[in-house]
Parts: C-alpha cells; structure tokens; sequence
C-alpha cells in the first residue's frame, strides 16, 4: 500500500498533492481549465480509500455519466474491484439509487418509472384537460417548462405563495394536479428525481442520518454548474461529517439557463466555514499560446475569481484564423484540415469541430460522410431525428405520397386542428381494409362526418392537396409554406420557452437549407421530392453509426473534455455571442465563459472559423466577426 501511495502522489504537483492529502472537513478546489480538478478528485478518492476508508462511506458526482464510468474505470485499473462499491454518477442517477429504497416515505412504489420529457407532456395535457384550461392560455409545453423551472428552484406546489416573481394564478393548480396524477401513475419525471430526495432528506430525520453517517466522503466535480435543489440535497447530505470535496471554475459557469446557481461556488465558504481553499495553477493541457488566448477573453468578466495560469507546455502553436466567404466554404476548410491532419498522423477521435448552435453540425456531417471520414455527434439529437425535422418531413411525405399512413398519423393534428384520434383510428383503418391511399380514405370518411371534423380534415386535406404532388414547386419554397401555412413555427413559439423555440426554428432553417443545396446540386431531372427524402432518408442510415471518430459537438456539451486538434466554427456576430444574448449582461458573461470553454479543450492544436455569409432558414444572410475575436491578441494568431 506503500507503493500505491507513492503512485498516486508521484502524479501529481505539489499543489495537487495537498489537495489530494485533505482528509476532513470541507474543502473547495477553485481552479482554471486543465488544471487537473478532475484528477484531483479522482485521487482524492483512492488516497482515502488507501487511508482505510470503506468504499461505501465515499459518494461522487460527476456531471455526466461518461465522466462517472471514466472516473470508476481509473479507480478501478489502481486498486481494483474495490470500485464498484463506491457511490459515482451524476445527482439524477445517485437521487434514483436511493428513492428506490426510500420512496414509500413520500407514498411512492419502489418500482415506480421514470417519465421523460414526452410523457411529461402527455400528463401536463390531461391536467390542462380536466382543469378546463385552454391551450390560448396556457399551451402545455410552456406549462411543463414553467413547472421544471420551478422544481429546479426547489418549488414544491404548497409554497408557491413565496415564488413571487411569478404570476402563479395559473399555474399554481396546474403544478399541483400535475404532481398528484405523477403520484397516482406510481412515475416521476427528471426533476422529480432530484426534488423527492430533497423532500425526503428534509422530511424525515430517520432517512437523513442514515445517508449522513453513510456518505461521509462527500465529492462533487463541475460544482460551478449546480442549481438550487442539488445545493441543498449536498448541505443535508453533507451535514453531519462537513466532508463536502467540491471542485470547479467559476469562469466555466454556463448552465445559467437550465437553473445552475454560479452563487453556489462563489458562496461556498459562507456555506461551509473552515473551508480548505485549494488553488491550483498549473496547466497541463494546453500550451501557453492558448491559455493567453483564453485568459484575453475571460479577463474582461467583471465578478470572478481572478487565477493564474502557466504551462510547462512550450509556447506553443499560433491559433489558426480562417475567414471564409461562406458557411458551406467553411465546412469544405475545416474538413479539409482535418483530411490533412489525418494523413500527418492524427487519429479522427482527435479531433473536435465546436460550433454554438446545433444546426451547425449538418454541414460538417455531410461533408465528413462524403469523404468517409468517421465522426460522431456527440450529445445531442442527430440532426434528422429531431421533432420538428420529423415533422415538417411527413407533411413533405404525404405531398409526396397519400400513402404514407405514418406521416398521416404523425401530422394530421399537427398542429392541433381539433381532429380527434378517434377518427383518425378510423380513417387508418378504412385505409389498411381497403387498400386505398390514406388520404383517400380520409376523405371518404370526412363525408360521413358532420360539424367541425368534417371542415377540419376537408381543410387539411385541401391544403396538401395546393401543393399538387409538389410539381412547380422549389422543395424549399415548399417547406418554408409548410411551415408557415400549416402554423408550425407559430405551435413552436407558443409551446417553447425561447431558447428552445429559437432552436428548433433554426433546426428547421437547416433543413431549407439543405433543399436549397440539393436543388442547386442536382440535375433538373433528379429534382423530386422522392429523391430529396432518399436522401434524407440514406443520412438517417449511415448516421447511425457510432463508431470512435471525429467529435461534431456543442460548446456546452465539450465540458471536462479535452483534444489534441479543436476546430472552433461560426465565430460570427450573427451566432455567437447569441444574439438573444444582447443587452443582457448576464447572459453576455455566460456566453464569454462558453467561449473559455471552448478554447480551453485544446491541448495542441486550435483552429478559429468563421463565415461572411450563412444561409439561415433559407435566407442568406451577412455577418461580421464576433466580438470574441477582436478580443484575441494579434501575436497570438495565423492568419490562414
Ligand atoms: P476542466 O476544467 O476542463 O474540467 P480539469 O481541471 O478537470 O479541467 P483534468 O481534466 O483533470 O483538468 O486535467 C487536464 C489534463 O491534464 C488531463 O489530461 C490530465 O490527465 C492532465 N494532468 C493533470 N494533472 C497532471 C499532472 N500533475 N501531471 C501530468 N498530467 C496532468
Ligand atoms: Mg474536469
């Protein structure tokens, strides 16, 4: 055991090693990117376990579960199986572990299922139902929303007298519905997971203490990206033994709008008094180049904790600039790059492209997938899977093909239209019986039908019938009437909260896109609709494969990750900083963070892009640099 001591502190500095060494009593890491808080605290945890301490008095959360098998995985090639006995996921996987053996306290069952956000929505509709409250007054997405936000600030229905910010006349009832059906269905959603523990651990001492005495070591990594309800589950949880090992960085802060708290990390001594404060200032990802780059940015945030950086890296490369005339040219440079890149040795999982937006990743998908270079998208949806892609595709099915009883079923209420699913059943199975295109069928039965039913599927069905099997029609003109004749971005704005809405509209402007390139790139003959869902529907095929490759991922989804070669895409005023950010301080300093972030993942290579023009829902569109940019000292940069 000797010998395993020395191995781990042979890996780290000195900074590291003390922190490493803290045994009792609270203690934050407060430190840059690269700096190795995440290999602090994975020591940390085998130095205790080294000292004696039993794997099952020892708790970590990680902020994502690839972090948390990575973390256990390391454990376990030290001092073996000695790993599995210890408490690492993320809060929600850890909040479920111990409901299901304490949920009886809030009249739960054991084996009660977790909803996600589909079938959320699926309850919140039945409760706006029974409460006779109309879609106009409160559409049910916008409901759910409000109700998670809540839920993460640590409302429960009962004291929402208090949440005073908020109008909760509405609301209110609805909350309160909302959870009594969850109960009754034996299901709790996400947030529920994490609000239940909280309810238990404050309401019944007997539960407390027994996680108390048992999770005496407690770890939290990513503490700067935690909200209300995870602060207080950590302070109850923490309680009686104060062993709270939190490590992160205030500058990488940028969960602002799913709830996070960045009071949380800079608070923490008021918290926990006699707190350990450890600095480390060593990088060991990057070279100096970039870290200057990343301090040029960070620096100008008002409110920080100031920290030096260095690195025995070198100075390192100069960060390649690239202005190019057009998004598609963009994506050609950078794919292009990467080609070479490649043949000089590089593997593809060493490579990044960050970009801002989701949409962004089309365009590198298609290239990459022409040149067969292997490339995955990381967390987050594949482009053409998404609902609202899925459903502006069926109605261009049915234009395409009256048979399409999917699309049918998939759109003929949406949006609503007041077509019930009765009907619908019926129309379906007229159709499956008699062989007839659905939308043959539909009008046979619409006129057996009388009132409203009747105008509504004659209304629907006349309206994809103006498109004439899509003849005389560009496929892009044809989308964009789609989905502003059929109300489907008006649906989007009042279902979504805004940022959600602003991306599933820019999810669809890619798909305009897309038609528009294929229209220009095909010859006139090959210009179908047929062809155009081929297409689409071939992407869908080889998009599936999820072998190791190029990472295609948001800035904030390459949190705690790390790659040899970043490419940093669409650095334009148009796209980031947001827009929606504008004129809101806050949100301009979270998005200077995700910035940080974004350089700070590269350990050798950094490669900033932009675009002068970027067609955005079908439109072309001009844009200048981002402010980022000019933040950036010339010496550092390679005009490329
Ligand atoms: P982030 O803020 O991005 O989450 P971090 O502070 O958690 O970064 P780590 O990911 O733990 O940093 O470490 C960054 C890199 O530096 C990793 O590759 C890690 O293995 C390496 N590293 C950390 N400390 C040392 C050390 N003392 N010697 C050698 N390499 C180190
Ligand atoms: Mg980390």
């Amino acid at each position: 055991t000797q010998d395993i001591s020395q191995a781990i502190f042979s890996q780290l500095n000195t900074q590291q090693g003390a922190a490493v060494a803290h045994v009792d009593g609270p203690a934050l890491i407060l430190a840059g990117a690269g700096s190795g808080k995440t290999r602090v605290l994975t020591a940390r945890i085998m130095n205790l376990l080294q000292q004696g301490v039993a794997p099952w008095n020892i708790l970590a959360v990680t902020f994502t579960n690839k972090a948390a098998g990575e973390m256990r995985q390391r454990i376990r090639s030290r001092l073996g199986p000695v790993a599995s006995d210890i408490w690492i996921g993320t809060f929600h996987s850890i909040a479920l572990r111990i409901l299901r053996i304490e949920c009886h306290h809030i009249g739960y069952e054991s084996d009660f299922v977790i909803y996600d956000p589909a079938d959320g929505l699926k309850v919140v509709t039945k409760v706006l139902k029974r409460l006779n409250i109309s879609a106009q007054t409160m559409p049910a997405k916008k409901a759910l929303g409000i109700i998670s936000s809540l839920k993460n600030s640590g409302y429960r229905p009962d004291d929402l007298e208090s949440a005073s910010t908020l109008d909760t006349t509405v609301i209110a009832p609805v909350f309160r519905e909302y959870q009594k059906l969850m109960l009754s269905f034996n299901a709790m959603d996400f947030d529920d997971l994490l609000l239940n523990l909280k309810e238990i651990l404050y309401h019944s001492s007997d539960v407390l203490q027994k996680y108390q005495q048992k999770f005496r070591y407690i770890h939290v990594d990513e503490y700067q990206d935690t909200n209300q309800v995870q602060f207080e589950i950590l302070h109850l949880l923490a309680g009686q033994h104060r062993n709270l090992f939190a490590v992160g960085d205030d500058d990488q802060s940028i969960y602002r709008f799913r709830g996070a708290t960045i009071e949380n990390i800079l608070n923490f001594e008021q918290h926990y008094p006699n707190t350990a404060i450890f600095k480390l200032e060593q990088n060991y990802r990057s070279p100096q180049s970039i870290l200057d780059c990343a301090n040029s940015i960070i620096s100008r945030n008002p409110r920080r904790h100031p920290k030096q950086l260095f690195s025995d890296l070198g100075p390192g490369e100069k960060i390649g600039l690239k202005v190019l005339p057009s998004a598609d040219d963009e994506a050609s440079f950078i794919v292009g790059e990467i080609q070479q890149l490649l043949s000089d040795g590089f593997a593809p999982s060493d490579i990044a492209v960050l970009y801002r937006t989701n949409a962004q990743s089309r365009l590198f998908e298609a290239l990459l997938l022409r040149r067969g270079i292997p490339y995955r998208v990381v967390g987050s949806f594949e482009f053409w899977k998404r609902k609202e892609i899925q459903d502006v595709l069926a109605y261009v099915s049915l234009i395409a093909n009256p048979r399409d009883i999917q699309a049918f079923e998939r759109v003929v209420n949406y949006p609503l239209r007041g077509i019930g699913a009765a009907s619908v059943e019926k129309i379906v199975s007229l159709a499956v019986d008699s062989g007839r295109p659905v939308l043959e069928a539909a009008a046979l039965m619409a006129a057996d039908l009388r009132g409203k039913a009747r105008q509504s599927i004659e209304n629907f069905l006349e309206f994809l019938a103006s498109f004439q099997g899509g003849q005389d029609y560009l496929i892009s003109d044809m989308i964009e009437e789609i989905v502003r004749k059929a109300g489907i971005d008006k649906d989007i704005r009042n279902r979504e909260d805004e940022h959600q809405a602003q991306s599933r509209l820019e999810n669809i402007g890619e798909l305009i896109s897309a038609a528009t390139a294929f229209e220009k790139e095909r010859p006139a003959e090959q210009i179908t609709l047929s062809h155009f869902l081929e297409e689409i529907n071939l992407g869908i095929e080889t998009r599936q494969n999820t072998q190791e490759g190029v990472s295609l991922l948001t800035i904030h989804s390459a949190k705690g990750l790390e790659f040899p070669v970043v490419f940093l895409s669409g650095l334009e005023n148009t796209l980031f900083p947001s827009p929606m950010s504008m004129g809101n301080q806050f949100a301009q300093e979270e998005e200077r963070r995700l910035m940080y972030v974004a350089v700070t993942r590269c350990q050798e290579k950094l490669f900033l892009t932009r675009a002068q023009s970027r067609t955005m829902f079908g439109k072309t569109t001009f844009c200048g640099e981002s402010m980022f940019l000019r933040d950036i000292p010339q010496e550092l940069l390679h005009k490329l």
